[in-house]
């Protein structure tokens, strides 16, 4: 199939862009890596009478460390992220989760604004945002906005971005040293949508007593999955693999994933379950080596 026609807008600043969907924003889709959108236009699900091609802004892509974030451009190649010396010293569980998100082709193309606006229930960064309690940079031509992933992430591949407004940066709190993180998912093949994935972070004490204990599933449900029931008895007490077990058991009840061609609901809470208990005991000794810092 051939995308159904549109006007094709490149702005080459960032109030340019803003401004194009300010007049357009009802009937325009902005074109990142084009990793997701391409295909929805190839198979016309999607028909917007205006494309504005975010790829000559250059206000959008960078990486930088800022006063405790790593903050993110939206344009950020999923690659660059992979590759960076700052973004896997700084944010292990991001460093972790990326080489997970499809193959390298698509990573090379692939913007990491463009992945959290696409709200793909079955995503990880959407889940390693969640998990790390970071903040999404909204902007339109009228002001800016912060969300957390609970505001951002509405639905099924819907999120709270207006028409006339961007994705602009994506800020992660930098890992502290008492601090553990892991990611796990399982697929069917390499490089596929995962059937179920987890981001955990686990934050310590110098007496080694849980002081945080997060956890974020994907394909689970219709948003990043947040558990906060089920983490919030670990914390205020040691570590055990006994309470891990029982998070694991908590999260296997409590999401409601759904059947499909790849994984039934109930394989789906199982691995929940598993891989929950796994990311726990993963991130927890993480922080007890100090090993907030690059797990590869
Ligand atoms: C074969 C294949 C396998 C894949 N496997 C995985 C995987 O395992 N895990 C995974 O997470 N992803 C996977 N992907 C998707 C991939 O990560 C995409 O790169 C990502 O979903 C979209 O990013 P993009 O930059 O290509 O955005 P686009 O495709 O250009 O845009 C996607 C959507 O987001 C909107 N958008 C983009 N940028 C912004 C912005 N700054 N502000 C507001 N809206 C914006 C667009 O308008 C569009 O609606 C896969 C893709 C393919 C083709």
């Amino acid at each position: 199939m051939k995308p159904p026609r549109f006007d094709y807008l490149v702005p080459t600043s960032l109030d340019e862009a803003l401004d194009l969907l300010h007049r357009h924003g009802d009937e325009a889709r902005v074109l990142a890596g084009g990793q997701s959108l391409v295909p929805l236009l190839n198979f016309r699900l999607v028909r917007p009478a205006r494309l504005i091609d975010l790829n000559e802004v250059p206000d959008l892509d960078g990486i930088r460390v800022d006063d405790g974030w790593l903050a993110i451009g939206a344009m950020t190649r999923q690659r660059a992220v992979e590759t960076s010396a700052p973004a896997r010293a700084k944010c292990p569980l991001l460093a972790e989760a990326m080489p997970q998100v499809g193959h390298v082709q698509i990573r090379n193309r692939g913007t990491v604004g463009g992945s959290i606006a696409h709200a793909d229930p079955a995503a990880e960064l959407p889940a390693v945002v969640a998990a790390l309690d970071g903040a999404l940079v909204v902007r339109s031509a009228r002001g800016e906005r912060m969300l957390t992933a609970e505001q951002f992430f509405v639905g099924y591949f819907t999120t709270a971005i207006a028409p006339t407004e961007l994705l602009v940066e994506v800020r992660l709190p930098i890992a502290s040293a008492l601090t553990g993180s892991a990611f796990l998912e399982v697929s069917r093949r390499h490089g596929d949508f995962a059937l179920v994935g987890v981001a955990a972070t686990v934050g310590l004490d110098e007496a080694g007593v849980c002081t945080t204990a997060a956890l974020a599933l994907t394909g689970v449900g219709p948003t990043p999955v947040m558990p906060r029931d089920a983490t919030r008895a670990l914390v205020g007490a040691k570590p055990t693999l006994a309470a891990f077990e029982d998070v694991g058991r908590r999260v296997s009840a409590f999401v409601r994933p759904e059947s499909d061609l790849h994984a039934s609901r109930e394989y789906r809470k199982h691995l929940a379950g598993v891989l929950a208990r796994r990311t726990l005991v993963l991130a927890t000794e993480r922080a007890v080596g100090g090993r907030a810092a690059d797990p590869r």
